[in-house]
């Protein structure tokens, strides 16, 4: 054995020492931990959708919750405000896919979202279930798709970020009847097709 390789096996053998002996079943879901995440949700579990890639936990979900980004509302009891869409948390630049087929909204038709959704917030238009559904995707930095343009499923149409999100890179998904401003928000999470990841 030359002088170099006798060197590379004993750093190899001290590196393994380094590598913790984690049971897969106590292997960390795959994403890292943004320290800005906060949950406002008992649900530990990681989900799979077909609008982003990879495995991720939702952070706060639908409707009245404790976070400090809403504003108080009057449906929610003691300080809490009302979230109008789903926040999944995932780390930034993960690839987020159209889980239905649809087209692209132009930035200036009516109930355009506003600056608390990021710089390059946008809408999907869909039909699904009988009904034709605004789906907002806030906080992307990247956007792949252009106003009009027509998506099809799987279509990779942006990536994660953290604009307009003093929270972490996550998606902000949200749901609306046609045309319909924020405060037309209906409960999202069917159209979000989650699926609860297996967890050993
Ligand atoms: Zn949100």
């Amino acid at each position: 054995m030359t002088r170099l390789a006798a060197a590379l096996l004993s750093m190899l053998g001290s590196l393994s020492l380094l590598v913790p002996a984690v049971p897969a079943t106590l292997a960390p879901v795959a994403y890292a931990d943004d320290p800005r995440w906060e949950f406002y949700t008992s649900d530990h579990h990681a989900y799979r959708s077909p609008w982003f890639r990879g495995a991720h936990r939702i952070m706060i979900g639908f409707g009245c919750n404790a976070s400090p980004w809403y504003d108080h509302d009057p449906r929610c009891p003691g300080t809490q405000g009302f979230h109008h869409g789903i926040d999944v948390a995932m780390d930034c630049g993960t690839p987020i896919h159209a889980g239905l087929a649809g087209r692209v909204l132009s930035p200036s038709a009516p109930g355009a979202p506003g600056p608390a959704y990021g710089v390059h917030p946008f809408r999907l238009r869909v039909r699904a279930d009988g009904r034709t559904l605004d789906i907002v995707i806030g906080h992307a930095r990247k956007v792949f798709v252009k106003p009009g343009q027509r998506v099809r499923v799987g279509q990779r149409i942006a990536l994660a970020s953290d604009s307009g999100a003093p929270d972490g890179c996550h998606l902000h998904f949200e749901v609306r009847p046609k045309g319909g401003g924020y405060t037309t928000a209906i409960r999202p999470r069917r159209w979000l097709q989650l699926t609860r990841q297996a967890s050993d």
